[in-house]
């Protein structure tokens, strides 16, 4: 195999690109395959150079190319990134492996579009990579030990999602953590089943707690399961009825960021016109709510007025 240049100076790369480029083009008629493969060896890991080169140029001089890889990420926080501009800014092929190491060992959130998961506004391609937030989040490695050891139980993705979500209640966790749990790309359905079918307080960025990003669920309560009819309203109604009531209890005024642990809560939905008497799952029918005013209200110690 040609044997690779290791040149620093973009100008100097650039000159040598271009005369590899100039002879590839002079001689190619009296090139094997074999010859022409190679000249196309000898560009390509100039082109590598070039892009560690442009890195080094414009952000601070990164060594590895994981931490190439983790300040373009950074310097793009919130955007798509296509896999190949990784490829240019590490130099390797394998940047792979260096996102699955900057996620698990340094608590990074980086989303693939391997996980598109469209109910937390997930929408990535294939070979498309977002960071969602510029810090690392100290407690994703721990999770991602947990995942691990749940991702070896037996049986169907969904009860390994619930086992999961039930080790991180009132925890963040995210997309990522959760396909890798589930085995499974089919994972979004599977939460949208334990939301709907199991009733657990699954909450998104669109169902009661706007401080969550995009790939990001919360477990709110492990021991309070909604009713089998509350279970029916769809994703997007619910994210309508709380962008309306702007994620605040109607009757007291509670908010997700009032949570204290002497005091915990969530907030759900509550039917003015009940389910039994013909009340619609439709936002005009529904209201949100914190718990406890939730449940004064069925034990009729407090009614529906001033909300
Ligand atoms: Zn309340
Ligand atoms: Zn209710």
């Amino acid at each position: 195999m040609p044997r690779r240049p290791r040149i620093a100076e973009i100008s100097e790369l650039v000159t040598h690109i271009n005369s590899q480029l100039d002879a590839f083009r002079v001689n190619y008629d009296q090139l094997s395959l074999r010859q022409r493969v190679e000249r196309l060896v000898v560009l390509r890991h100039g082109s590598d150079d070039l892009g560690v080169s442009v890195l080094h140029d414009s952000i601070e001089c990164q060594k590895s190319a994981k931490a190439r890889i983790e300040a373009y990420l950074i310097s793009n926080v919130g955007k798509k990134v296509h896999g190949d501009e990784l490829a240019v800014v590490s130099g390797i092929s394998e940047y792979g492996r260096r996102i699955r190491e900057l996620r698990v060992e340094h608590g990074y959130a980086i989303y693939t579009g391997a996980s598109s998961d469209n109910d937390v506004g997930i929408d990535l391609a294939t070979d498309e990579y977002m960071l969602t937030k510029i810090a690392a989040d100290v407690e994703a490695p721990r999770r991602w030990h947990i995942a691990n050891r749940i991702r070896k139980i037996p049986g169907g993705a969904r009860n390994r999602l619930l086992l999961y979500f039930k080790e991180n209640v009132l925890r963040i966790v995210t997309t990522e953590e959760l396909r890798y749990v589930a085995k499974s790309n089919e994972f979004p359905r599977r939460i949208r089943e334990l939301r709907t079918e199991e009733g657990y307080p699954i909450a998104t960025h669109y169902t009661g707690r706007p401080d969550l990003r995009p790939g990001e669920y919360v477990l709110l309560d492990s021991e309070r399961i909604a009713e089998p009819h509350d279970r029916k309203i769809t994703v997007e109604v619910q994210q309508e009825v709380y962008q309306r009531d702007k994620n605040t209890c109607r009757k007291c005024q509670w908010k997700p960021e009032n949570w204290i642990s002497s005091d915990p809560r969530i907030l759900e939905l509550h039917h003015f016109v009940e389910h039994a008497k013909g009340g619609k799952n439709i936002s005009d029918n529904l209201l949100v709510l914190c718990s406890r005013c939730h449940d004064d209200i069925h034990a009729g110690r407090i009614d529906l007025s001033n909300v």
